[in-house]
Parts: C-alpha cells; sequence; structure tokens
C-alpha cells in the first residue's frame, strides 16, 4: 500500500510564489524571476515555457520588465536595483521571510546586534542580512558562538525558517549563556517542522520509504535522514526517470513525502510509476527473512550493483538495506569514476566496512577488499620466498612506495636500485620485481627489495657471459642503457660494459649523442674484459670503417682534392677531406700571397681545393696546399716575409 504525506510538496511560500509567477505571465506573457523560483529543475523548465524566464542579476532586466522576487527575498540593495532600472517589481517574498526582515531591520535600528541561526550561505539569511545593512552576524554552529559573540554584546536572534528546530534551542541556550542581554524571534517556519515530524511518523509505520525531491534542496536531504532513522530502506528520488536507475525495491507498506521544492505534477508522476512497480508478488514475510540475513563489519559478500551515481553505486545484497560503495572506495586509482569501474547488473565482491541498523546504511569497499587479498598474495610470497612484480608510485621519506596486488610496499632507498641513485625519482612509474624481505602485521608494514633480485639476476648474467668470453665469443648484441659526457653504457645480456666515447666512432664527436641513443639495439665488441673488478670494455666503431684505411685507397701525393675548413688555428687550417680525415693547411700554404693570419682568407665552412703535398701513414698526418695550385707571384723588394712557423699538426 502507498501512503503519501499529506505535507509533501510546495510549502505554502513556494506554492504562493509559483502561483503569482504564472498568474504574472499569464497577464503579461512574458515576466523573469531573480534566480530560479524553486530548487527543481523540472518545474524551472515548465515555468520558462509558459513565460517566466530566469535572469541572474537586477542588472539583466530591462526598463519595463517585470521581475518577480522569489520565495526566499533578497537584501535591500538588490530590491532598491531593481527600482532604480525602471523595473516592474512583484515581491513574492514567503509573508514569514518578510516578517523576519521587519524584525531585523527595527532590531538592528534600536541598536541591537542582530544573530541569524542558519547557513550564511543560503539565499534567504542573505536576504535577511541585507535588511540590516548585513551586518548580521551568522552562526550555524555551537563552535563559532565563542568566536562571534561577545559577553557585553546586545543581541537579537532570529533563525533561517528552514533551521532544524532542535539545534536551534541548543544554540540559543549557549548564546543566552555567553550574552546575558540576549532577545530572541522565534522565526522557523512551522511547515518544515510539520513536514518533518510528519515524514518521521510515516517512516516508522513504512517497509519501504520514498522521498521525492532536488538532490540540491537541503529541505529534502533532511526528509531523507530522518527517514532513514526510522525506516531500513529509503529511496530519493528526483522524478519519476529515477525508477530506471535505482530499481526500487517497493513492496508492504510504502510511504512517500516530498521536500517543499517538489511540484504536485512531479509527485502524481513518481506515484504513478511506483503503482505500476510495486512488488505485489513479494511477499512481507520473504522480506522479514531476508531482513534476518545478518552482515557485520568485516564481511565478505557478493552483491549485484543496482544504481550508479555520480559519488555512489547501490548494491543489492540480498540484505533489508542495500549497500553503498563511496566513489573513493571502488578502486586503488584515485578519481576512478564510478562508471569506469562498475555497471548496472554488474555481480561483485565487497568488503563491508560499516553496518548502522540504525541509520539502515551499510558501508562497502572494493578498494579495501583488493588490499586484503593482496595482503594474503604478499604475505604468502614472503613466507614461501617467492618474488613478486609491483609498480614504483611514488618518493617517500627513506626510500619509494611500490604497490603490488594493490598492497603498498616500502622499499628502502638502499635497496630501491643497484646502483646508487640520487634522484628515486627516476624510479617512479617502473615496474620492477621485488622481493619482500620484512612484514610487520601489526604495523601494516611491508619492506621490499628491488636490489636483492637485480643483484642475483647481475650474478646470473655474469657468470653467462664468461662462460661465453672463455668459449672465444667477442661480437655481443646490446642496448644502450645510459650516456654520459664520455662514453655509452650497454647491457649485453644482464650486465653493463662501456663504450668509450673514442670507440663509438672514428670521426671526432663531442658527445656519444651523436652516434647512439638510450634504446638503441647495437652490436658491440669486447676489448677489454676484467673478471675481477667486473668492468667491460666494448667497442662500437667498425674495422672496416676506418678512414685511414679507405684513405689508402683513395689518397695519394700530388692528388688536387676538394676539402672543407673545419677548424683553424695560428698556423693554419684543417680541412676535412674524406669524413675522419683532416689535412693542413699550413698557414704558408693558404695564399701566393703574404697573409697576417688564416682567417684573412678562410673561414670554417669554406670549401675548398687543395693539392696534397704529404701523407704520413705512421702519424697519420696529411698536408694540404692551395699555393700549390696557384701562380707564383714575384715577392716585392720592399717588404721581407715575416717567418712562418714550422708546420705542425693537432694530433
Ligand atoms: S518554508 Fe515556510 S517560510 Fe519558507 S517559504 Fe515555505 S512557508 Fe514560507
Amino acid at each position: 500500500m502507498i501512503k503519501l504525506a499529506k505535507t509533501a510538496g510546495f510549502c505554502f511560500g513556494v506554492g504562493r510564489a509559483v502561483k503569482i509567477a504564472e498568474d504574472a505571465a499569464k497577464e503579461k506573457g512574458r515576466v523573469f524571476t531573480l534566480g530560479p523560483l524553486i530548487h527543481n529543475q523540472g518545474e524551472v523548465e515548465r515555468l520558462e515555457k509558459l513565460g517566466v524566464s530566469v535572469i541572474l542579476s537586477p542588472d539583466d532586466a530591462a526598463a519595463g520588465d517585470t521581475v518577480i522576487i522569489r520565495s526566499h527575498g533578497v537584501p535591500l540593495e538588490t530590491e532598491t536595483r531593481l527600482y532604480e532600472r525602471d523595473t516592474n517589481v512583484i515581491d513574492a517574498t514567503c509573508p514569514f521571510v518578510k516578517r523576519i526582515h521587519t524584525i531585523v531591520a527595527e532590531e538592528a535600528e534600536k541598536g541591537y546586534k542582530i544573530v541569524i541561526i542558519g547557513d550564511a550561505n543560503h539565499p534567504e539569511v542573505l536576504g535577511i542580512n541585507g535588511r540590516c545593512n548585513n551586518t548580521a552576524t551568522v552562526i550555524a554552529e555551537e563552535e563559532e558562538i565563542s568566536s562571534k559573540i561577545g559577553p557585553s554584546d546586545r543581541i537579537c536572534v532570529v533563525a533561517q525558517t528552514t533551521f532544524e528546530r532542535e539545534k536551534w534551542k541548543k544554540l540559543l541556550n549557549l548564546i543566552k549563556n555567553t550574552c546575558k542581554d540576549t532577545h530572541f524571534f522565534d522565526t522557523i517556519c512551522s511547515a518544515t517542522n510539520e513536514r518533518q515530524c510528519e515524514a518521521a511518523k510515516l517512516a516508522k509505520e513504512s517497509d519501504v520509504m520514498v522521498v521525492i525531491g532536488d538532490k540540491k534542496s537541503s529541505n529534502t536531504a533532511k526528509l531523507r535522514e530522518i527517514c532513514k532513522t526510522f525506516c531500513p530502506l529509503v529511496y530519493h528520488m528526483e522524478d519519476a526517470a529515477d525508477f530506471a536507475d535505482l530499481k526500487p525495491k517497493l513492496y508492504g507498506n510504502v510511504g512517500v513525502t516530498a521536500g517543499a521544492s517538489a511540484p504536485d505534477w512531479i509527485i502524481k508522476e513518481v506515484l504513478y510509476t511506483m503503482e505500476e512497480n510495486i512488488q505485489k508478488d513479494v511477499s512481507f514475510e520473504e522480506e522479514l527473512k531476508k531482513s534476518l540475513v545478518t552482515l557485520s563489519t568485516g564481511d565478505i559478500v557478493k552483491g549485484t550493483v543496482i544504481g550508479i551515481t555520480p559519488t555512489e553505486v547501490y548494491v543489492d545484497l540480498g540484505y533489508k538495506s542495500d549497500g553503498v560503495i563511496d566513489a573513493s572506495e571502488l578502486a586503488a586509482t584515485p578519481d576512478a569514476k564510478p562508471e569506469d569501474v562498475v555497471k548496472v547488473g554488474d555481480e561483485v565482491e565487497v568488503y563491508v566496512y560499516r553496518v548502522s541498523d540504525v541509520e539502515g546504511t551499510v558501508g562497502l569497499s572494493i578498494k579495501k577488499l583488493a588490499s586484503i587479498k593482496g595482503w594474503k598474495v604478499v604475505s604468502e610470497a614472503f613466507e614461501n620466498g617467492v618474488d613478486l612484480e609491483g609498480k614504483i608510485t611514488e618518493v617517500v621519506n627513506g626510500g619509494v612506495i611500490a604497490v603490488s596486488n594493490g598492497v603498498r610496499i616500502f622499499v628502502p632507498a638502499s635497496q630501491a636500485n643497484d646502483r646508487y641513485l640520487s634522484d628515486l625519482s627516476v624510479l617512479v612509474g617502473r615496474t620492477v620485481p621485488i622481493r619482500i624481505i620484512d612484514i610487520n602485521k601489526a604495523r601494516r608494514k611491508i619492506v621490499g627489495s628491488v636490489k636483492a633480485i637485480l643483484n642475483e639476476q647481475k650474478d646470473k648474467a655474469m657468470s653467462e657471459f664468461w662462460e661465453k668470453i672463455d668459449a672465444g665469443q667477442k661480437e655481443f648484441k646490446g642496448v644502450v642503457k645510459t650516456l654520459t659526457s664520455f662514453g655509452a653504457f650497454v647491457d649485453i645480456g644482464g650486465i653493463d660494459g662501456l663504450v668509450h666515447i673514442s670507440e663509438l666512432s672514428w670521426n671526432h664527436i663531442k658527445s656519444p649523442a651523436e652516434v647512439v641513443a638510450v634504446g638503441d639495439e647495437i652490436n658491440v665488441t669486447i676489448l677489454d674484459a676484467n673478471r675481477e673488478t667486473g668492468k667491460i670494455s666494448l667497442g662500437y666503431k667498425k674495422a672496416e670503417d676506418n678512414p685511414w684505411a679507405i684513405a689508402q685507397e683513395k689518397l695519394h701525393v700530388d692528388d688536387v682534392v676538394k676539402a672543407k675548413i673545419v677548424r683553424i688555428v695560428p698556423f693554419g687550417a684543417f680541412a676535412e677531406i674524406i669524413p675522419g680525415i683532416d689535412g693542413l693547411i699550413h698557414i704558408s700554404q693558404i695564399s701566393n700571397k703574404r697573409i697576417a693570419k688564416p682567417q684573412d682568407v678562410l673561414a670554417v665552412g669554406d670549401e675548398v681545393e687543395a693539392m696534397i703535398t704529404d701523407i704520413n701513414w705512421e702519424t697519420k698526418k696529411v698536408a694540404l696546399s692551395i699555393r700549390a695550385l696557384l701562380p707564383e707571384e714575384a715577392p716585392k723588394a720592399e717588404a721581407p716575409a715575416e717567418e712562418a712557423p714550422a708546420s705542425e699538426t693537432e694530433e
């Protein structure tokens, strides 16, 4: 049986404001409300179709527009601004709120400090404060009293109309105890109190309660809270469309109440859908039997996902109340969105971390369950000496955290890598092998080592390497691991060797990066391997690429070659003849005239023609001459040439 509370839906003030707006729209064709008339998007859209539009500021209205002040009321300065803009103002402020405006204006005038018990950001409270020049003190919690009220204050206390009566009494008493010169006006609206009392009574008599109203409406949220205190199964619906997501179980006595902003037509739609969905074949005895299923904190149970919201997932556990998984309890990954983790209809295994029969709530967690299972895996790995794999997620004081099987493992800095690292953050994001070296169950602390496994792997790789060396192997395939200014470290199957920069190329290079990059797969030759120190020197450049071998075939004395100036020194210029071989053009061989310095004639990058005048294969030096290709000029008698330095080379 479905029973609707008499007080469900619009209160007097909201109903009155909606009627005023409808009538005004009928008469004027188009009117505006300053802010949405009520907290209900469906109703705001219905009114829009009737010609009632929302503006957010008086400055959005034009002269001649009709603007309705909603039931919450507005500060005096807002109302004044509307008149200044020549609008037709219709004041639909609820008369009960209007009474508070009058009280605070008069009492402030008499010199009393106004205290409003309520939510400082609620439009009604902002409107009330604006009637005493925004001088009021707003209090919502008892901790605020001592810092906001002094014993010598002269105080007049009023309340937000929808404030909870019991809390009002408590705060008022505390204020009176703090300050003797206090008088008050109980301005809590009886409509709110009546609705809440009726909801509590109905919830006590019902097997299931349905609360209708906007999810952002505070008075609807309060109704839901009250109903949960007295009824084990409570559904909060904004409208009939919520049936699809919530799939409510409606059986036995079903009570229905609605917040002050729920319009009649939405309540009727929900009731109609409820009639269609009520489970007539579900007996009260069956549900009672279900209610005898007991759940305790620490249970691990299975259930079916029956609803998903942006912040929560509802799970049918076959228990009298559905379980709720908060979004933060869904996965180890922070910011996981519920719809990305589960779907309606999914069977999920969950950990029960809270059962409250009083509130009718069951708190569930998938994340905790993963952690519990992970602890089991990690503990067994420790006991059985099995290594695990984990991902390093963060650097902490003294080491890093690696996550394996959903469990956080502390890896001390000394155990995080096989080599010392000054900056551990380079490890974050890496998947690494981990050996559990200590577990403290009481403190729930697990300590692991990556180094122990890497060192073992290295020892094994080293003995395999020496077996190959002993068998005469010289050539290895490797992967470039790191680059330094003096060379490249290459992994040749679990152990690292160094290719010195001079062994990377036959050409002069300034950095190993000119030849190889980290991750490159390259073929290397063992140049030297020391079994005691473990140092391995590798070669990368190939004998057949040796430019001097090529030069033997290509270069001869008296050949005329094209060359590129690569370096200029005081005694001449070096020019590249073929890649890897530079010849020296001595200053005396640059021109057939006397020159003071090579730069007078040549610049780096110039291409010149020169004759090879000498090749010394032993010292690997080539002498070039441009002058040899030029006609000789007769020396001038009056300008004896300065003696040029003897021929030199850099090598
Ligand atoms: S709750 Fe009371 S005071 Fe507020 S608008 Fe409704 S009738 Fe008026």
